[in-house]
């Protein structure tokens, strides 16, 4: 599965982190060797053991929601977090970054579902968020990031993936961000292909790859 998979999101230009959250070291490994580098995980705890079992050229990817009291352990090493929800949790990345002498990569999560559960950003908070990320010298923006609701219902999904492309949009024309701020994650194992026809630069896949958790 891993191969077509990689090979199809190669052909689109899309970028893949396999969603290892829950699976064992074996299985990561088994994919590791067959030439996959980008792991992501949603816990901090997991995500800590696991990179310290793992080969060091593997790039970690904090998917899930980030409490402030957790962000030190991960900044060490943590190549992108994608889950940054808050002004108080960005603040918290950029003054932990500092600390360490980093500069951590990080993508916006919006909150575009009809899931009060799914976390992120709303449109209005936009302004905010790019007069912070002018503050944070520790940190680089570099995309966005974002959940579709989970329903069968294509036609919602495909327009919450362009309402995230949009705030991608938005951002890129409003703010002095970077070159770099170049990145859309969105798509899951049920709807990449959709996000994909959205405009999604990098997927979050586990279940098609690992099989169920
Ligand atoms: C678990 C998870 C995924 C992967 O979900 P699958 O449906 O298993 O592909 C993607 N993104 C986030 C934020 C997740 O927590």
């Amino acid at each position: 599965m891993y191969k077509e998979i990689k090979a199809e999101l190669d052909q689109a230009n899309v970028t893949l982190v396999a969603v290892s959250k829950m699976k064992p070291i074996s299985m990561i490994q088994e994919m590791y060797e067959q030439g996959q580098r980008i792991f992501g995980e949603n816990r901090v705890q997991e995500l800590v053991e696991k990179h310290e079992k793992m080969p060091k050229d593997i790039k970690w990817h904090m998917i899930g929601h980030l409490q402030s009291k957790k962000v030190k352990s991960i900044i060490p090493f943590i190549s992108m977090i994608h889950s940054v929800d808050s002004i108080k949790l960005l603040k918290k990345i950029n003054k932990e970054a500092a600390h360490a002498g980093r500069i951590v990569d990080v993508l916006i999560q919006f909150h575009v579902a009809d899931e009060e559960t799914k976390y992120g950003f709303t449109h209005a908070e936009i302004d905010e968020v790019i007069k912070t990320l002018a503050e944070c010298g520790n940190v680089r923006a570099r995309g966005i990031m974002g959940m579709a609701t989970f329903t069968d219902d294509q036609v919602q999904v495909s327009t919450e993936f362009a309402s995230l492309k949009n705030r991608y949009e938005t951002m890129k024309t409003q703010g002095s961000l970077p070159d770099t701020f170049d990145t859309v994650s969105m798509g899951m194992s049920g709807d990449y292909k959709l996000a994909i026809s959205e405009g999604s630069t990098m997927v979050r896949i586990g279940s098609l790859l690992f099989g169920k958790r």
